[in-house]
């Protein structure tokens, strides 16, 4: 069998097989290093890094601090994977980290009942399944338990209200593989870890704008009746290819591909 037998499956390895199969082949089986991001990119994952760092403290009710050392400390430490490093001496980039960093803290306020009143709290929390069959993996971003439920968020980082679409627009249609949800999947295996229902989904959207007059927007998702199954089956499925050329390509995704600079020299 050409998967390692450890292999954890997670969201990102299942949507990127149901993207491109050679994707997933060369980044998980291959290990083929990807193609630098753009600093768009960086400034969204930084951003992400930021937003957890100040909940944890809201949440231990320490002071957030200064954003000068909070972002020079993230930035040391969290270089994202597949995104090309730009160092914290970057003035440019670091200045915008910094705008969006200090409205962030003034528009903290805005999602203040995600950490007072809190009784139980998971932030970026390992959910393991694990069986005789595989083994897979969920980190939600956050899950927090208070008087009137468990709630399940999820951070994205956007530039505009056009850019919530791609996520708010999502069909509902669970029989399709394509429209695996992300809040599914986690909802799913927090229950199973835990044993407990999530009661609500949500996104929150961040815009990195610092000049809008507030950052933060939570979106509210239905909760669907969803069925694990769905993802087995595409683990059977990629656990019986045992050559690489039983992964198929997609062409639609190339242009995007951070793959591309070596599948292209394969078929061209
Ligand atoms: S270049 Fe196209 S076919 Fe090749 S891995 Fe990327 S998306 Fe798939």
């Amino acid at each position: 069998m050409i998967i390692d037998q450890n292999f954890k499956f997670s969201y990102s390895s299942i949507s990127l097989y149901i993207k491109c199969q050679r994707a997933f082949y060369y980044r998980y089986i291959e290990k083929v290093e990807a193609k630098k991001g753009n600093v768009y990119q960086y400034v969204s994952s930084i951003i992400h890094f930021v937003l957890e760092d100040m909940l944890k403290r809201k949440l231990n009710n320490e002071e957030i601090g200064d954003e000068y050392n909070l972002i020079y400390e993230i930035m040391k430490s969290n270089p994202p994977g597949n995104i090309e490093y730009y160092k914290y001496d970057d003035k440019k980039v670091f200045d915008e980290i910094v705008n969006i960093t200090k409205k962030l803290k003034s528009n903290i306020n805005d999602i203040s009942y995600m950490y007072n009143n809190v009784k139980d709290k998971y932030i970026e929390s390992d959910l393991l399944l694990e069986n005789e069959k595989y083994k897979f993996i969920a980190k939600p971003d956050y899950i927090f338990i208070n008087d009137k439920g468990i709630y399940l968020y999820d951070f994205k980082i956007v530039s505009s209200f056009k850019s919530m679409k791609n996520y708010t627009t999502m069909v509902n249609d669970k029989s399709s593989p394509e429209n695996i949800r992300q809040h599914d999947i986690y909802s799913y295996c927090f229950e199973k870890k835990f044993n407990k229902k999530i009661d609500n989904m949500y996104y929150l959207f961040v815009f990195k704008n610092p000049n809008l007059d507030k950052l933060f927007l939570p979106f509210k998702i239905k909760i669907n009746e969803f069925n694990f199954s769905i993802v087995e089956n595409l683990i059977n499925e990629i656990k019986s290819k045992n050559n690489k050329l039983d992964f198929k390509i997609n062409i639609g995704h190339c242009n995007n591909c951070y793959f591309n600079h070596v599948c292209n020299k394969e078929f061209s």
